[in-house]
């Protein structure tokens, strides 16, 4: 754990009286408040804690005394060391915390499934059941033009079986210009190969006609992809086969849209969405479950019934296939209220500032250096390139953003111009409470002696103590 460093008492005294009164290791565990812990985190974990801090106080950091009260002190919340994170980035779908945060929906539905659950059995008749049917009938409902869904692990899962089922040991024709790298060194093409079909690259980078794939397509043909190239923009002279245009080309159409976007979404005219590819005659359209969607990961097909039906027979689909936990909150996205990342898309501007300016002139009548700025944020996880949304965000010392990253719960911003900004399209309106306790927690922590007469820029401790 990294943290502040113990101030550590090693005198001969305090090691002396440890030596004579560190209590054995299950007297300690026998406190009530331990017991209570060990039946909430296993006592395995709550022993490991215990050990530690015996350790230390053999080493003279503190008295046998404060054993237990540290302990008590340096369990963890949960049995999992997964910690939540404001995300103040004002990148909405933020890779490494994770893509896109549920709705309360979607984690009220998660935790209700968490037991035992219907899944896989029709509780009105006793017999078995489809796996995840009511979610693909959520997805169905949203896009009438897909005959059926299936659901996979993530999108590059979906994109597997598709490859797989359809093109293995034949080809994929795909535009050149759509052979994309997804991120963190995910190559489109390594993960298409990897499933023993062969790729028939068509047209150049920047230009891909019809009549390029109508060329390379024949008896070998698998399949033809369009692929969304989601986190880059190619401009100038440009031009790609639309879907509308390789349908009818005999072949099958898998369309992968990347983002999740059900239906079209007014304020990202340049994502594509399933709805409207299907219509425009895809046969099958792969996308992720965590993006735009703002659902659990996991990876969607829709489509053609009798595709989605080979996909979803084939002895791959078992090694795909997701948990109940996930059909859960994706029906829950899918039915449910807006998800956070749509919430955080529309957001109005205007109110972003008025809670900036109001968080900001709170924290100042505490002593502490934050102001409230006009800020930009960004879709993040390889979706919408060059897309920016007009934020807000505080304004604070840059050395706060170590800190509020160490902060429980952890607040991760941005260091720009010398400055810590914490975007606030990024942080749901309700956790304006929560964010500014944990910046009077910073500001009070991080401060040196203040030195009168004090300097506006000086991060003051703030006179509430916390
Ligand atoms: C994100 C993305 C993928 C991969 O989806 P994962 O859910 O991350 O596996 C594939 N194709 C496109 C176009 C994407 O944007």
């Amino acid at each position: 754990m990294e943290g502040e460093p113990d101030r550590t008492r090693t005198d001969p005294d305090v090691r002396d009286d440890v030596r004579r009164h560190l209590p054995r290791t299950d007297t300690v565990l026998a406190e009530p408040r331990l017991v209570a812990a060990a039946g909430r985190l296993g006592r395995g974990l709550v022993k490991a804690v215990v050990a530690q801090v015996q350790q230390r106080a053999r080493a003279g950091e503190f008295p046998a005394a404060e054993v237990v009260e540290r302990v008590v002190a340096a369990l963890p919340a949960t049995a999992s060391t997964l910690r939540p994170v404001l995300n103040a980035t004002g990148v909405l779908l933020h890779t490494n915390l994770g893509r896109a945060p549920l709705s309360q929906a979607a984690l009220d539905a998660l935790l209700a499934a968490g037991g035992t659950t219907d899944v896989e059995l029709d509780l009105a008749t006793g017999l078995r059941s489809r796996r995840g049917r009511p979610a693909f009938e959520a997805l169905l409902e949203r896009v009438p033009a897909a005959q059926a869904a299936h659901v996979v692990n993530n999108g590059a899962a979906a994109l597997v079986l598709a490859a797989t089922v359809l093109a293995r040991g034949r080809e994929i024709v795909v535009g050149r210009g759509e052979l994309v790298e997804i991120g963190d060194g995910f190559r489109l093409p390594d993960l298409l190969v990897s499933t023993g079909a062969r790729l028939r690259e068509v047209g150049t980078t920047n230009r891909t006609t019809r009549a390029d794939y109508a060329a390379a397509v024949g008896p070998e043909t698998g399949f033809v992809l369009k692929v969304h190239p989601s986190n880059f923009r190619v401009t100038g002279f440009t031009s790609q086969a639309g879907v509308a245009e390789l349908a009818g080309l005999g072949v099958p159409v898998v369309a992968d849209i990347g983002s999740g976007l059900l239906t079209p979404e007014p304020a990202l005219p340049d994502e594509p969405d399933a709805a409207t590819w299907l219509r425009a005659g895809a046969d099958l359209v792969t996308a992720s479950g965590d993006k735009l969607l703002g659902g659990p990961q996991c990876g969607l097909l829709l489509g053609r019934a009798d595709l989605v039906e080979r996909l979803a027979r084939h002895p791959l689909a078992r090694a795909l296939r997701v948990d109940k936990l996930t059909f859960a909150a994706l029906e829950a996205t899918v039915r449910g209220p807006a998800p956070p990342v749509r919430l955080a898309l529309h957001a109005d501007p205007r109110r972003l500032r008025e809670r900036a300016a109001r968080l900001a002139a709170d924290l100042r009548a505490d002593g502490l250096d934050v102001h409230a700025v006009d800020s930009e944020a960004v879709i993040g996880g390889g979706g919408a390139p060059g897309v920016t949304l007009p934020s807000a965000a505080l304004s604070l010392p840059a050395s706060c953003a170590v800190l509020l990253r160490r902060a429980t719960p952890a607040v991760l911003g941005r260091v720009e111009s010398g400055r810590c900004l914490l975007n606030l399209r990024t942080v749901p309106e309700e956790s304006d409470p929560t964010l500014a306790a944990a910046i009077r927690q910073v500001g009070a922590t991080a401060a040196p002696e203040p030195a009168p007469p004090r300097t506006e820029t000086t991060l003051a401790p703030s006179p509430t103590g916390r």
